[in-house]
């Protein structure tokens, strides 16, 4: 599939895939055993400029645009997903809302910081009440003057007890929620009234921090407001999709890895006097675990250059997302059938990534909203799902 990819990102793909390999994948037992990033490694990354890639040069990052970083997540999905995950986030949902929305201000003021890594960033859509439901959430915003007060709490947010930034989406119009009552405000931590509420704990996903975030009259200047007051929803929703791409990028990469990993341990083990890779019933498990790769390789890299065009094409997101999600989960299930009683043992990655890849068939939109993503788009309707 390398003919879609241009010569400069083939290069980006291939630095990223070394130091993938060199330097982040013979970490992942010290992420595990310890629950956190090794700083050097962090370092590392920031200086090679993983938390900016999709930023815009002007403001300090390098511009790739969604396919590009769609490649360097396909890269990133092969090592522990802590890796992915801490810069996903600056490259995607901590910071397109500025990117997209954003004033020039607070595109000069907050990008250079997020690009750089010295800002670790979160997105806060999510609450207790309101999941799936997201124009449901409760969070109320009132402006007094030239201020906002925000009461309310986010849950499950990634990035929660880490992040210098947030962004936090709350109903400023009881009325009109969805459609021009929900507004996106930029929080910075320490602001008063804003604080961390409770660390979840997690199936998977090690050195990944969820927390709930609790605003008790958090009083923010009006020049926080994203985009316009009331345009949150669509600014949410916006940056989901390219959030939902990348996701199912490193879907591919992670796969990939665990295709090779099958791949070797069925050259590798004997069972009753042969390869267990010599058995139809183990090549069928890899054959189907790579026609689906290829599936959704192809599916991101046609999706992500549509949506790098402008085309705004949700359902083509969705079908992306959970095609890709899906095919993962069963792409671990076959490893760990292809692994026997190794594939349940904590020895090899293999048990870790089958955890570890559940949860993407939950965040970023659960699988069923991504069918009724779809659906709608098939029937006609329009609704608050697609923004
Ligand atoms: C690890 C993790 C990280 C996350 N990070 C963030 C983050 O950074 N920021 C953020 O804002 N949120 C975050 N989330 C929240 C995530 O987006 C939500 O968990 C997700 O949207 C689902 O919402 P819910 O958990 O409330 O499930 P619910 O909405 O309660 O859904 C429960 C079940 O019902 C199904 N369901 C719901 N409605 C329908 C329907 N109409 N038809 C059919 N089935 C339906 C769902 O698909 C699901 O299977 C994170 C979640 C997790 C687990």
């Amino acid at each position: 599939m390398d003919f879609l990819i241009p010569e400069d990102l083939k290069d980006l793909k291939n630095m990223v895939r070394t130091f993938v390999r060199k330097e982040l994948m013979p970490l992942e037992e010290e992420v595990e055993r310890s629950g956190k990033i090794p700083e050097e490694a962090l370092q590392k990354m920031r200086e090679l400029g993983f938390f900016g890639l999709t930023i815009p040069t002007e403001y300090g990052g390098s511009g790739i645009g969604t396919f590009g970083y769609c490649l360097a997540a396909e890269e990133l999905g092969w090592a522990h997903s802590a890796f992915k995950t801490i810069c996903g986030v600056n490259n995607g949902i901590g910071s397109k809302p500025i990117v997209l929305d954003g004033t020039e201000e607070q595109k000069r003021k907050y990008l250079p910081k997020i690009a750089s890594g010295e800002y670790i960033t979160a997105f806060a859509l999510s609450e207790p009440g309101a999941g799936s439901d997201a124009a449901n959430i409760s969070t109320q915003a009132v402006r007094k003057g030239d201020r906002y007060i925000i009461n309310g709490r986010k849950h499950f947010i990634t990035n929660g007890p880490l992040a210098d930034l947030v962004t936090v989406l709350a109903v400023t119009d009881k009325e009109k929620r969805a459609h021009g009552g929900i507004t996106a405000f930029l929080v910075e931590k320490g602001t008063p009234g804003f604080s961390v509420g409770q660390i979840h704990k997690t199936m998977g996903s090690r050195g990944v921090y969820h927390s709930e975030l609790i605003f008790d009259n958090c009083e923010v200047p009006a020049e926080n407001v994203i985009g316009k007051e009331g345009m949150g929803f669509i600014t949410a929703m916006k940056t989901l999709d390219d959030g939902r791409l990348t996701l199912a990028a490193s879907c591919v990469g992670t796969a990939e890895r665990l295709l090779e990993m099958s791949t070797e341990y069925a050259k590798r083990r004997v069972t009753f006097g042969k390869p267990i890779a010599e058995r139809q019933a183990i090549q069928w498990m890899l054959a189907d675990s790579a026609t689906e790769i290829y599936a959704a390789k192809m599916m991101v890299y046609a999706t992500a250059i549509r949506y790098d065009k402008g085309e705004r094409i949700p359902a083509e997101v969705a079908m992306t997302k959970l095609y890709a999600t899906e095919m993962v989960n069963r792409v671990a299930d076959r490893a760990v059938q292809i692994h026997g009683g190794m594939g349940w043992i904590q020895e090899l990655p293999v048990e870790r990534i089958y955890r570890d890849v559940r949860v993407t068939r939950l965040y970023e939109g659960t699988s069923e909203i991504q069918r009724i993503i779809i659906a709608r788009n098939i029937l006609g309707y329009k609704g608050g799902l697609e923004g």
